[in-house]
């Protein structure tokens, strides 16, 4: 039985940060397993898509049997969080994918791949956010960037819950829910900065207790 008080939150293990999302969700006293296998996967209460190649994880997916698995616990409501490439795999659409690249299409959104252009490699970046506790009079959220995708445009049951407040990307949407999956475009994991791990454990606990 799955407890609301410590969920078990999978981090997809297939290529990328792994062990970083893994530490960022058991500092939040959350129980954080690696998912590999779909038997794997059975025994999550939520999942969380790293960052990495997002080419590269979708083979992986299909390679390791995990793809149909993934699109059905997707679609059965598992609560879901996806930094970067975690993004792109979550997308219904993308752009500038390579061209046999598919997607699990549990967001209703449209991102594009390596947006911010090849100047712009990586960088960070004050956001905007109020929803995940980043308001004008909250502390800054500083977000790390890396070959990052944005939102080109999100259907209306989207949240739009951060965008980049400063220099040519401005107004560009990088952080998404829908129902109970989220996204961002940069990599909070990466950085100390709770705030947006701790938004998706209180979403999960809630969507858990919820179902009781
Ligand atoms: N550019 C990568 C991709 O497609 C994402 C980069 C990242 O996760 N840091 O998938």
């Amino acid at each position: 039985m799955p407890s609301t008080l410590a969920p078990t939150i999978g981090v997809l293990a297939m290529q990328g940060d792994i062990r970083e999302h893994l530490a960022a969700l058991e500092r939040l006293g959350t129980r954080a397993v690696r998912v590999r296998r779909p038997a794997e996967l059975a025994a999550v209460d939520a999942l969380v898509f790293p960052g990495g190649e997002s080419t590269t994880m979708d083979k992986l997916l299909r390679a390791f049997d995990l793809f149909e698995p993934l699109r059905d616990r997707l679609a059965a409501g598992m609560p879901a969080y996806g930094s970067c490439a975690g993004m792109i795999l979550l997308a219904k659409r993308i752009l500038d994918g390579t061209q046999d690249q598919q997607t699990l299409g549990a967001l209703d959104v449209t991102v594009r791949r390596n947006a911010f252009g090849r100047q712009v490699d990586s960088f960070e970046e004050d956001i905007v956010a109020p929803a995940l506790g980043a308001g004008p009079q909250d502390r800054p959220m500083r977000a790390a960037f890396i070959r990052a995708p944005w939102v080109e445009d999100a259907g209306p049951g989207v949240e739009v819950l951060a965008r980049v407040s400063t220099g040519p990307a401005a107004g560009r949407i990088v952080a998404v829910r829908e129902g109970a999956v989220m996204a961002t475009a940069f990599h909070p994991e990466l950085g100390a900065d709770p705030r947006v791990h701790a938004a998706f454990v209180r979403l999960v606990r809630d969507r858990l207790s919820s179902e009781r």
